[in-house]
């Protein structure tokens, strides 16, 4: 996992959201929490990384939606365990980017979520 992606994964993880407002990081949530300082000082000292890592998220959640859909259909009967529990972590993986899209849209795009795949985001599963 990469460096600003942990970083996001473990914000998420204290309640703070961030989301890039042009050049900037816009954090919320509860900042005076006991663990928040260490991290908002992580964030920000390494604001670039997050940034690019918050604005490659789509892209993922895109490349990663078709990745699951081809392998959900090769997962038969006949799948390996190891082939299971990859296609397993994905997925989760999958899921916490999503949570980290702020505000709240389909990352995929204007067509949403691909009906066939195995996971969709929050935004399409609100509809
Ligand atoms: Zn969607």
């Amino acid at each position: 996992m990469d460096h600003g992606l942990a970083l996001l994964l473990s914000a998420r993880s204290i309640g703070i959201t961030i989301r890039a407002d042009g050049e900037n990081l816009a954090l919320r949530g509860n900042l005076e929490a006991p663990l928040a300082a260490g991290a908002v000082e992580a964030i920000k000292a390494n604001k670039h990384v997050v940034l690019n890592t918050i604005r490659a998220l789509p892209g993922r959640l895109r490349q990663g939606q078709t990745w699951l859909v081809a392998a959900h259909k090769q997962l038969g009967e006949g799948a390996s365990r190891a082939d299971t529990e990859t296609f397993g972590d994905r997925l989760d993986l999958w899921d916490k980017l999503d949570g980290l899209i702020v505000p709240r849209v389909c990352p995929i795009g204007p067509g949403g979520c691909d009906e066939q795949a195995p996971v969709i985001c929050r935004s399409c599963g609100e509809e």
